[in-house]
């Protein structure tokens, strides 16, 4: 019996992968603006997600604070050129993260179907990200929030799970848990006795062996599926 609905956040209820190269576009002109020239000439998107990922890998177990860590990629970006300046590698995380949140664009699917659900389930969100609801177009949406940058481990890590049944106030098999991800969210939902339920939008291949409760296509799905799981 289905009682609490925990959704994942990037590529599940937004465009995570568009936003962030979208303000990162945005942040690149800005930095030309500073360091105009050959120094800032061949920077590109693509290069400043390979420095934001491996100063990630890098400050794993250090930093885990999400913001934080953009800004030490932005601090890196700016070394990489010959330009350290932590003032603005501060102006740019600010700049980024204003867009990051102010530009995101919520799936068509997502608030007609939390609206259905939220009247007869518990709703939470359990993201591996920092999409805070309230700067996402969600305020009010969901009775719990889990960020992994809190918990401290990330998804398919149990406690992450745990902490969902905690903060609902029921066990892990009451729980379905809706995400873009085999590894993070059909492996971790079904490490718990969960139900996974795995969003795949692009209709992609899966080769990983992880086998979800659950496929569905469209979030639009998803209100049959838990109303079916909850009788
Ligand atoms: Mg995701």
């Amino acid at each position: 019996m289905i009682k609490v609905i925990s959704f994942d956040g990037d590529m599940t209820l937004w465009d995570f992968e568009k936003v962030m190269r979208h303000s990162l576009s945005v942040t690149l002109a800005e930095l030309r603006c500073h360091i105009p020239g050959q120094a800032s000439a061949g920077l590109t998107v693509d290069r400043m997600i390979e420095i934001r990922n491996s100063a990630a890998v890098e400050l794993k177990g250090k930093i885990i604070n999400l913001e934080e860590i953009r800004f030490h990629a932005f601090k890196r970006t700016l070394e990489s050129i010959g330009c350290p300046d932590n003032t603005l590698a501060t102006h740019l995380n600010d700049l980024y993260l204003k867009h990051r949140f102010e530009d995101i664009e919520l799936y068509p699917d997502v608030i007609p179907v939390l609206d259905i659900l939220r009247s007869d389930f518990t709703i939470g969100l359990l993201s591996n990200g920092n999409g805070y609801p309230e700067k996402c177009g969600l305020p009010d949406r969901f009775s719990f929030v889990v960020f992994s940058q809190d918990v401290g481990v990330e998804k398919p890590d149990a406690d992450m799970f745990h902490t969902v049944s905690r903060c609902a106030g029921c066990d892990p098999c009451e729980i379905m848990h809706i995400g873009d991800s085999l590894e993070s969210d059909v492996a971790g939902a079904n490490g718990v006795g969960a139900v996974s339920v795995w969003l795949n939008r692009d209709a992609r291949l899966n080769k990983t062996g992880i086998v979800p409760d659950y496929e569905i296509r469209s979030l639009v799905e998803l209100a049959e599926l838990a109303y079916g799981c909850s009788i």
